[in-house]
């Protein structure tokens, strides 16, 4: 998808905070953290949202969350707790049309969100 924003960023024609990369996902830092631990994990193939998964995806969606633990892990916040979340159109506030998994740590984040 050449009009994609994170297409382009997993392209490396924009430049990303890259924290993780393999043959199936890219994690970058948030541009905007909402929390310090805020990065992104990506899949490298175009799904624009939760809702045009397909059965063929459910190991790369094992593999985004599978990812997200290590790099909590990574990070310290393994134990302390770190938040998980896609955002899926327009009331939950989905701003870019190619699937991501938002993990955000390292102070309380309340519940329920915004
Ligand atoms: P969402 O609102 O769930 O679609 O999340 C999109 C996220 O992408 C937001 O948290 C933005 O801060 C983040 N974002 C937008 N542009 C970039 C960029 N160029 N590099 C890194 N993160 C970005
Ligand atoms: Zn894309």
């Amino acid at each position: 998808m050449t009009d994609c924003l994170f297409c382009k960023i997993i392209a490396g024609s924009i430049p990303a905070g890259l924290v993780y990369q393999d043959d199936a996902v890219v994690a970058f830092k948030d541009i905007n953290p909402q929390a310090p631990l805020h990065v992104l994990i990506v899949p490298r193939k175009h799904i624009p949202t939760l809702n045009d998964l397909d059965p063929e995806d459910d190991r790369l969606v094992g593999s985004m969350f599978r990812t997200a633990a290590a790099l909590a892990k990574e990070h310290g916040y393994e134990t302390r707790g770190y938040r998980t979340v896609f955002n899926t159109n327009r009331e939950a506030g989905q701003t870019v049309f190619h699937i991501h998994l938002h993990v955000l740590a390292g102070r309380g984040l309340t519940w329920p969100p915004g």
